[in-house]
């Protein structure tokens, strides 16, 4: 796949990093293989298309791609034959190591038409154990004029030898006065915004997706639906059987928040700043902080299968289940 690519510009807490990518560049200290990570919902795939973007533009306007140029506009297309996007492909949850290999045969061959070749794997955490060795070794044979980008959310998860090869970018999540500024400056209204970052946790593009359409209502039901299974009062089949219909990821994401939570207002006693989990403070009392982090551990297992085929009525059943008994 690779529909068009709009690459121009990232996001404002991505900036620090961007000027380092760039001074790097310009020093010709650019590292041929460059790990971009960040936490999920923050838009580190978006930075690495920027990059990429601006690898293959001849004619750059300061430091972007000019958009205009016949690289960019093959970029742009989907189709620059120098720019190879290793990504799961079509029904696949993962990066195969043919793709790897593919790609690596390309490379050896003649040059381009851009001055460098590109290529970025998203992300990065999707490429299985054969594929990742795949790469390792071209990461370990490095062809001058190839720059090889991983973007990732979780390079807690990438084999020790691929993080070490290469140099990685932290960006650190945005502070929420910059998110906020950030969402005014798209026009959302102040009370909304407010609720959406609250809920959004400070992942800046999840704020913004509660923000564009009716997420945060499903969030709520969600939530519904995990306290009255907790209080008995609904059948926990019934309520998985609800949710697969849903955002899976997602919901996974929101029992994982609504755990931590507990865990950490038991440790702290504290109340909860999210009405759901306060509500959870109140009606279990005493919860078992061992219990909340272990079911805040499942939730992320089940955030993760997304790149499995495991079925997600029979994991959300297995979670709420437990998360009844206790
Ligand atoms: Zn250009």
């Amino acid at each position: 796949m690779t529909a068009g690519v709009q690459a121009i510009s990232s996001y404002p807490w991505q900036d620090t990093a961007w000027q380092q990518l760039m001074t790097q560049h310009a020093n010709q200290h650019l590292p041929h293989a460059i790990l971009l990570s960040s936490q999920s919902h923050s838009g580190i795939e978006t930075l690495a298309i920027r990059l990429v973007a601006r690898l293959i533009c001849p004619e750059p306007v300061g430091d972007n791609a000019c958009g205009l140029c016949r690289n960019c506009k093959l970029l742009q297309a989907g189709g620059h034959p120098d720019v190879f996007f290793l990504e799961p492909e079509e029904d696949s949850k993962v990066i195969k190591i043919d793709q790897i290999r593919n790609f690596a045969h390309k490379i050896s061959l003649t040059a381009g038409i851009a001055k460098y070749k590109v290529a970025m794997v998203r992300p990065a955490e999707a490429m299985n154990l054969a594929a990742a060795n795949a790469l390792l070794k071209t990461l370990e044979e490095p062809a001058g004029d190839t720059y090889i980008i991983l973007s990732s959310t979780e390079p807690a998860r990438l084999l020790a030898t691929i993080r070490s090869r290469c140099q990685q970018y932290t960006i650190q999540p945005a502070v929420s006065a910059a998110i906020k500024s950030w969402l005014d400056e798209l026009g959302y209204e102040a009370k909304q915004i407010g609720a959406a970052l609250l809920a959004a946790r400070g992942l800046p593009l999840l704020a913004e997706e509660y923000l564009q359409g009716d997420l945060l209502e499903v969030r709520r039901n969600v939530g519904i639906g995990y306290l009255k299974s907790a209080r008995g009062q609904a059948d926990p089949v019934a309520v998985a059987n609800s949710w697969v219909a849903l955002n899976q990821p997602l919901v996974w994401l929101w029992l994982s928040q609504w755990m931590g939570d507990v865990a950490r207002a038991s440790l702290a006693n504290e109340p909860c700043t999210d009405p759901v989990s306060e509500a959870v403070r109140k009606t279990r009392p005493g919860f078992p902080v061992k219990t909340s982090l272990q079911l805040q551990a499942m939730a992320m297992q089940g955030w993760r299968s997304k790149e499995s085929s495991l079925r997600q009525d029979l994991l959300f059943e297995q979670w709420l289940l437990q998360w009844a008994q206790v």
